[in-house]
């Protein structure tokens, strides 16, 4: 195998800085990626919790002015992750969400900010770090998507690039007027360079420019080549039907694993059930719900966010309420969906309970303790918290959409089942998928026959991350005839 270094592009990271499963998959996907033989590094923005979180740091170099505002590349470490961290104080010196100022709103320098991240990708990419020079640039979303623009407008020799929606959601939109200051030529600012509505449109370029298209499921992948999954860019999209692939996304099996998990109450793995009863107990406890083992508890992990539906979730309420259903809701965002929860716990105390906020230690517990996880996106690309319910034997209640259809088997598919999916995506299917839930909660040895097909699923970064690796090798090989 040929070694091929990768310089991957994110926005967020984890273990440092996440608002969702981007900072999983760039946190992941490069460590897996090593027994292929691929050497990934990856560049961050330097915000506060990078750089406190950066170890065996050296800068490579600094620039009076970038963007701005003097500026550092900076190598170093986070674990086993390999980093460049862009240190650019004047755009990343602020602590919190990577997007957002403490009132909740976009930072109003975001075009800019993430214009320097694509810049910077785009200088390593031609060769600014003579000891990694990557044969592939790997955007991801938005916020490193103006990188394969870059390069293709640099007119040089260029290395490989590849672009991963993760949410087509968010698309980076910018007037015109910035296009000098963030440097991209007069020329690019057309249907067929960057121009999008009227606007500059970050992820309209890398979608363009990139030599491939990756997102994170095979069925978001034709969602997203539609009118409506499209969200106006399904036309390009569909211009790049050829050059785009599905992957799905896997999860850490170290962090997400029930036989040692430290946030539990009790470790517990598939043959070992039986000691999942006492996590259940203790996220009733801390849910302030009724302690009783033969309730159905059902959880929940998001952003409350209209993407989630988890509106219609609160509209089906009274549906399910009449039944031994009890909810658990963890999640942040929108504050109408905030305060039905919260008004929801008040009115149902015992029975429902809502902690507003984001707490990586009650996700372990809620994906140990619920007897089932319920995902009632409009629209999912991946989706991270049904993997790790299957690892977790919480059986998975969601909508047919994106990667919820690849990865959950319904119940009435097949002896593999693993969950119940419903459509269309409306309070009643969604109503009806959990009373089906119920139902089969009573039948103990059919539950347990889910629990077990769950977590036998292969769930893990291994057998994905090699489809990259062959994804990296097939554009260079590409590139060289
Ligand atoms: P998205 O990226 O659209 O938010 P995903 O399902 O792909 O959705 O990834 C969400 C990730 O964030 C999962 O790892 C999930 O456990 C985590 N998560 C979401 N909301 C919370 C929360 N309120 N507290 C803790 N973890 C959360």
């Amino acid at each position: 195998m040929t070694p091929v270094r990768v310089l991957s592009v994110a926005s967020e990271l984890y273990p440092i800085i996440k608002t969702g499963g981007l900072a999983d998959v760039a946190g992941a996907l490069p460590i897996a990626l090593e027994a292929d033989g691929i050497g990934v590094r990856t560049l961050v923005p330097g915000y506060p919790a990078v750089m406190d979180a950066l170890t065996d740091a050296h800068e490579l170099f600094e620039w009076q002015l970038f963007f701005g505002g003097t500026t550092r590349l900076i190598e170093g470490r986070c674990g086993e992750l390999k980093l460049f961290v862009l240190d650019a104080p004047h755009l990343f010196a602020r602590p919190g969400n990577p997007y957002l100022s403490p009132d909740g709103k976009d930072w109003p320098d975001n075009g800019r900010r993430f214009a320097a991240l694509a810049r910077m990708a785009d200088n390593i990419g031609l060769g600014a770090v003579a000891s990694f020079v990557p044969d592939i640039v790997h955007a991801h979303d938005w916020q490193a998507a103006l990188a394969p623009a870059y390069l293709h407008y640099s007119g040089r020799p260029r290395p490989g690039t590849v672009i991963t929606v993760h949410n087509l959601a968010f698309q980076g939109r910018f007037p015109p007027s910035m296009l000098d200051e963030i440097g991209l030529p007069p020329e690019s600012f057309t249907m067929q360079g960057v121009e999008y509505y009227g606007d500059i449109g970050y992820l309209k370029a890398g979608l363009l420019f990139a030599d491939r298209i990756t997102t994170v499921s095979p069925t978001y992948a034709r969602e997203i080549q539609g009118d409506e999954g499209g969200m106006g860019l399904g036309g390009l999209l569909q211009t790049r039907s050829g050059d785009t692939t599905g992957i799905l996304n896997g999860i850490d099996t170290n962090v997400w694993n029930p036989a040692a998990d430290t946030h539990l109450a009790s470790c517990y793995d598939a043959g070992s059930l039986d000691r999942r009863a006492a996590n259940k107990i203790a996220l009733q406890q801390r849910f302030g719900l009724e302690p009783r083992a033969d309730a159905f508890l059902l959880g929940v992990i998001s952003r409350l966010s209209w993407q989630k539906g988890l509106d219609l979730l609160l509209e089906a309420l009274p549906l399910l309420l009449g039944n031994d259903i009890q909810l658990a809701v963890l999640g942040s965002g929108d504050a109408d969906l905030q305060e039905g929860y919260r008004n929801a716990a008040a009115a149902h105390a015992g029975k429902i309970g809502a902690v507003v906020g984001y707490d990586e230690a009650l996700a372990h517990l809620i994906q140990a303790g619920s007897d089932a996880l319920v995902i009632p996106s409009r629209f999912e690309p991946c989706g991270l918290t049904q993997l790790c319910a299957l690892r977790y034997g919480a059986i998975p209640i969601v909508s047919r959409v994106g990667g919820l259809e690849d990865t959950v088997v319904d119940a009435a598919a097949s002896d593999n089942a693993t969950g119940f999916k419903f459509a269309p995506v409306t309070t009643e299917s969604l109503a009806g998928a959990v009373l089906r839930a119920h139902a089969a909660f009573g039948d103990k040895h059919a539950w347990q026959k889910l629990q077990a097909n769950g977590m036998s699923t292969d769930v893990s970064w291994r057998s994905r991350a090699s489809r990259y690796a062959d994804l990296y090798r097939e554009i260079i090989t590409a590139r060289a005839r």
